[in-house]
Parts: C-alpha cells; structure tokens; sequence
C-alpha cells in the first residue's frame, strides 16, 4: 500500500485527529539514535502521524477532537521495521537442498541434480502469477507480522522478458492488496540464464535494449538492481545495467563484495546508487566513494550465516567513514530463507558487532534511507507515513537481543490499525 504526501503543515488545521495513542513509550528513532520518550503520544490524522512526543505536550483537545483513543499500556512504540533487500517472490522449494548440503553433498552434485539457482528460476518460470503470488503472500505475511511494514522485493529468477515482468506484477499485487508498502527493484542481471552460456555479453545487451526499457514503460520497478560477482557479473556488465537504468530514471543499487572485491561498490557509488549490499570483501576505497556519495551499506547478515561466510564486512571502518548501514533480511531460497528482520537485527549484533541501537537504526530509517523513502519511513516523526509498531517488550533492544520471539501487539501501517 502507497501512501499520498499531503499533510496540513500545522497542527491547528488538523481537525479530527483518526487516532491517538497514549500511555506509551516511544523510540522514535530520529537523530540516529532511540530517541526515547517515556510517557508519548503518538497523533494519527488520515495515513499520517501529526502529533509524537510527551503525552504531557500534546495540545489539550487532542483527546477531544481523537475519534480513536488507544490506551497502550506501556507498549513500546516503534517505526515500522523496513526490509530493504529480499527476493521473496520465487517458485519451488530449495529445502532439499539444504539436506543435501548437510548431507555433505557437494554444490557440484547438487547443481547436477537440478539444484542451485537455476532449480528456482525453471520452477518461478513455470508458476503462474496466482501461484506466485499465494506463495509470496506468505512469506510478505510472515515479515510484517513480524514488524516489517515497509519491504523491498527483487525479480531476477525470471532472466527472460516474460517471467521477469511475471515477477514484477506479482510484486505490483502484493502492493495493492497488502497493508504493507512493497516496493519492487529489477534484478534481471542476477545470474546468466543457460540459453546464454557464455555469451554474458550478449545477455546484458538484451537486459539493456529490451528487458529494461519495457520495465520502465509499464511502471512496475522503481529501482534496478545488479550482481557483481565472479559467479555473477562483472563490473563493466554491471556498470552497462546501471548506467542504462540510471538513464531510464530508475534509483540503482548493487550486490556488491559479497565473496570477493571487484570494485563494485565504487563504481555504482560514483553513479549515486541509493546502496551497495553485502560488502564482506568491500575496499577502503570503494568506501571512500560510498561515504562521498551518501551511499547506504546494506548488511546481509542472514546469508553470511546460512553459507558459514568467515569475512566480515568492516563495521569499524563503516563507522569511522559515517557511512549508514542498514539490515535486511535477504530473503531468498539459496543463501538466506530468513523471514524474521529482528532476528536479522540479531544476527548483525551478533555475527557482525553492531549495537543493538546500530541494529535498530539499520532496520528502521537506514532501510528506509537504502530505499529512497526516508522522507516517508523509518522514524516516528511529525509528518511521516503513520506507519509503526507496539511491541510487548520492556526496552528497544529487546527486539535483537530475543530470539524466536514474536511480541508485535499492534501494527499500523498509513494510518490503517492492525490489532495482533
Ligand atoms: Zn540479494
């Protein structure tokens, strides 16, 4: 669900408030930290939030002028979680796979029986759009339940004409019919189709002349995404995918280091890509042009773990060089079946070193930053999409210091209340 953006600029023209919520706490997560407040009142009018502070400040006939009053018994309030980077839209299962793995089968045997990303795209290619989407619905469910009311979805297991924009109007109706605001980036260069076995050249000219100008002409990506990587791209082919994205109109982002450094980062950072993620094996450099250019690092800790990764992207140096880091789930069939981003959050404190107060900004208005929507999400601010969650926790932290837990009690998502 989409928002709109007009909003009475004070509060005296607000005339009816939809709801008001009381007796909470709220970390509103602006200025880059918790931003506590004990005591808040968060104001909703239409989808957006006109009034968060102490309750104690709130203009006297609020309450009166409140069609709804929610008294949330000392709830914490926060943002609406956003996961900046899945590919939750897929057909088949790849879970036979990972008893293989375990079985100590090699990826070789494995890629010989039909396993490995190519299983994914010949079984999302055969799906229809219904197939697809009951599947997606599920796993877009499981995250929002989860907090999760802003989620980026990927094509890319499509890397035809036809499948790719299957994909993309899968995404486009999980957009209509769900609270949540799902937006939808084209990875057509994701991995080189077999029908182009050595001509990866020859694929990315077709990404570019054709996939890409009809993405754009029926309107369903707002972004482009690419994967830079020995067993994916190279960064000339990725550079040619971006720039022509860049040209079209479309924001761009970018795997990026995942399992080696081809410079990636760098090259999508000079071309003012909203992220670059992944970033194990990322150079200072690359960095550098990434902190120039206001670039957000996207961690993936959920890959990291399910492919027992040893490097870590540099945390310190993301900090040293200011650079926003936001946390996704990754959720995709092969390296991260992971639909819970707190446990993501979790698993960045834990595996990576982020504070817990990191992990939260990293899965709230960073995401949303890596997105384009941080004028819209990730904080609980005047003006902003009435879009956040009551958690049934004692502090923020809580959220990735409990595992397995699901304590959201309400989620509002535009002004819309979703009671758990
Ligand atoms: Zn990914």
């Amino acid at each position: 669900m989409q928002s709109n953006n007009s909003f009475p600029e004070k509060l005296e023209e607000i005339e009816l408030l939809d709801h008001l919520f009381v007796n909470c706490n709220i970390a509103t997560m602006a200025n880059n930290c918790y931003s506590s407040i004990i005591g808040g009142a968060i104001g909703v009018s239409g989808n957006k939030i006109c009034f968060a502070g102490k309750k104690s400040d709130l203009p006297l006939d609020f309450e009166k002028r409140a069609s709804h009053i929610h008294d949330m018994k000392k709830s914490w309030i926060l943002p609406g979680l956003v996961d900046c980077h899945t590919h939750l839209v897929f057909g088949g299962s790849r879970s036979k796979e990972f008893e293989m793995k375990l079985a100590g089968i090699s990826y070789e045997e494995i890629a010989k029986q039909g396993g490995g990303i190519f299983s994914t795209v010949k079984d999302t290619r055969k799906e229809s759009i219904d197939n697809l989407y009951e599947q997606a619905l599920k796993r877009v469910n499981c995250l929002f339940n989860q907090g999760a009311t802003t989620i980026e979805i990927k094509s890319g297991y499509g890397l035809d004409l036809e499948c790719e924009l299957k994909m993309l109007e899968v995404i486009k109706k999980l957009d209509d019919n769900h609270a949540a605001t799902i937006k939808a980036t084209f990875l057509g260069a994701h991995a080189l189709p077999h029908e182009y076995k050595g001509k990866s050249g020859k694929y990315i000219d077709f990404v570019v002349d054709q996939v890409l100008p009809e993405v754009k002409k029926q309107g369903i990506a707002t972004s482009v995404d690419a994967f830079c990587e020995n067993i994916g791209f190279s960064l000339k082919e990725t550079e040619r995918v971006l720039r022509k994205a860049k040209d079209l109109g479309f924001d761009i982002k970018l795997h990026a280091e995942q399992l080696s450094d081809s410079g990636g980062a760098g090259m999508a950072a000079e071309l003012g890509a909203l992220s670059c993620d992944h970033l194990e094996y990322v150079s200072k450099a690359s960095l550098k042009k990434m902190a120039q250019n206001n670039v957000t690092a996207v961690l993936l800790p959920g890959a990291f773990y399910y492919l027992k990764e040893k490097q870590k992207p540099p945390i310190q140096l993301l900090r040293d060089l200011n650079i926003s880091t936001a946390v996704s789930t990754d959720m995709n069939p092969g390296s991260s079946p992971l639909l819970s981003l707190p446990l993501a959050t979790n698993m960045a404190c834990i595996l990576f070193g982020l504070t817990p107060e990191e992990a939260l900004l990293s899965a709230t208005i960073n995401g949303a930053k890596a997105l384009g929507l941080e004028k819209q999400k990730g904080t609980i601010e005047v003006g902003k999409d009435a879009d956040f969650v009551a958690w049934d926790i004692v502090e923020p932290c809580d959220l990735s210091y409990y595992t397995g837990s699901s304590p959201a009690k309400m989620i509002v998502t535009c002004g819309d209340v979703i009671h758990k």
